[in-house]
């Protein structure tokens, strides 16, 4: 998102953007300007629009009490999709068990009028895939501090039995700190067993970031290792400027899932030098055998995060969500 595009997203939505959230049966109702929590009475102020998903909208909301500022997710509490009450669900039921800096908070979850509203920790930068859009390839610092933070999350995950199963660069958060932060836990599910495993034959996650194995029903399932290969996805999409998996049409896509057709830029054509150490990293987690993808341990052991120019930046500045940063 570049600053204009942000900061309109800040301000609260215009009179067409109400009309449109309004007039959307799946979306809630615009909250109204101040919300109480039915339990203990805490009120907060509604400010400025977020953005919007699939089924929520997200304002910035104001804690009356002590002015601490949160993102609030809302959506309507009486959903007209079964399917999505049931994304909805899951969403809370797991999310709200999760605890990690990576990760982003979940604080409460409340019904007021006719719409439920979340209360999560604000990520004010936008998303790494606002990011992206911007600034196509990042620089190989931002890249490696990025998959470091995000290992760490998936490890939190998986060590509890959770597979997000929609990484992409859109549900990865960035805080003032220009830190990772995890969202969007709608399609999350615990696999604790083979059974579990066996189980989860849905076909779901976003197109370009889909596991092979989950396209494929007689693989009979499918297991956290889902989250590594979306993670190669990213990874790709980080150094190259573009996703590994594109096309036309959906099938397309699949086909060259299934049939593990990425190609990296050319050298003279990239704006990106790519060791690699990089496009090996990316080969092991976009593995078409699931078991042999690495854990998120073995991905932060790669040599790609210990090269001679191996600089891991410690802060990032949030212009670089626009320019390319500048070392010193
Ligand atoms: P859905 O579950 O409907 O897909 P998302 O979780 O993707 O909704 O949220 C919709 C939009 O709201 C996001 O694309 C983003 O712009 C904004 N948003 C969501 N969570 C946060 C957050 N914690 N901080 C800031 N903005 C957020």
């Amino acid at each position: 998102m570049d600053r204009k595009a942000y900061e309109k997203n800040l301000a609260p939505p215009s009179n067409q953007q109400q009309e449109k959230l309004s007039t959307s049966k799946s979306y809630a109702d615009p909250p109204p300007s101040i919300v109480s929590e039915p339990g203990d009475g805490e009120r907060y102020s509604i400010g400025g629009f977020l953005g919007k998903g699939g089924f929520a909208v997200c304002y910035e909301g104001t804690l009356a009490r002590n002015g601490r500022v949160y993102a609030m997710k809302v959506v309507k509490s009486q959903m007209s999709q079964k399917k999505m009450e049931e994304k909805f669900r899951t969403e809370l039921q797991i999310h709200s068990k999760m605890r990690h800096p990576f990760i982003v908070q979940f604080y409460r979850a409340f019904a007021f009028e006719t719409s439920t509203y979340v209360v999560l920790e604000l990520c004010p930068n936008g998303s790494v895939m606002d990011m992206f859009r911007k600034r196509r390839c990042l620089s190989l610092p931002e890249v490696r501090r990025f998959m470091i933070q995000l290992c760490s999350a998936v490890k939190y995950l998986h060590k509890r039995f959770v597979a997000h199963r929609d990484l992409k660069m859109g549900n990865l958060f960035l805080d003032h700190n220009m830190n990772i932060k995890v969202g969007d836990f709608g399609l999350a599910a615990m696999i604790l067993s083979d059974k579990d495993a066996k189980r989860r034959n849905t076909l779901c996650g976003t197109p370009n970031y889909i596991a092979p194995e989950v396209l494929d029903k007689s693989k009979g399932g499918h297991t956290q290792k889902v989250d590594i290969w979306s993670l190669g996805v990213i990874c790709f999409a980080m150094l190259a400027g573009y996703l590994p998996f594109q096309s036309k049409t959906q099938e397309e896509v699949y086909r060259k899932v299934q049939n593990l057709n990425y190609v990296w830029p050319k050298e003279s054509d990239s704006t990106n030098y790519i060791p690699e150490e990089a496009k090996d990293l990316v080969s092991r987690c976009l593995n078409l055998v699931d078991e042999e993808r690495p854990d998120p341990d073995d991905i932060v052991e790669h040599p790609f995060f210990n090269m001679y120019d191996g600089c891991i930046p410690r802060q990032l500045d949030p212009s670089c969500r626009f320019n390319k940063p500048l070392w010193l």
